[in-house]
């Protein structure tokens, strides 16, 4: 099965990451201890969710999407207070 190489999650990060992981590692420390068990606990469980059917799956799915918003958010977040850019990070 031929797979698309993994890009970083964050908008605009040219980095490509390993399988499995959703961002790259400059970029994942920056994310809180809370969400990165968060997406990874949600990760797992959609992964483990072959085969329990389409509604639980899906399910899954949407909660790992979240912790992976909530992820990303928190990271951009971080980069517009580093840049220092005023204003710019109230509009999560
Ligand atoms: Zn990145």
């Amino acid at each position: 099965m031929a797979e698309l190489p993994n890009r970083c999650a964050v908008p605009g990060c040219p980095c490509t990451v390993k399988r499995g992981l959703l961002m790259c590692l400059a970029h994942w420390r920056l994310v809180p201890r809370a969400l990165q068990t968060a997406v990874n606990r949600t990760w797992r469980n959609f992964c483990s969710a072959r085969g329990v059917g389409a509604e639980l799956r899906g399910k899954a799915l949407d909660d790992y999407r979240e912790a992976r918003a909530r992820a990303i958010a928190a990271v951009r977040r971080e980069e517009a207070l580093d840049a220092g850019v005023p204003g710019e990070a109230a509009h999560g």
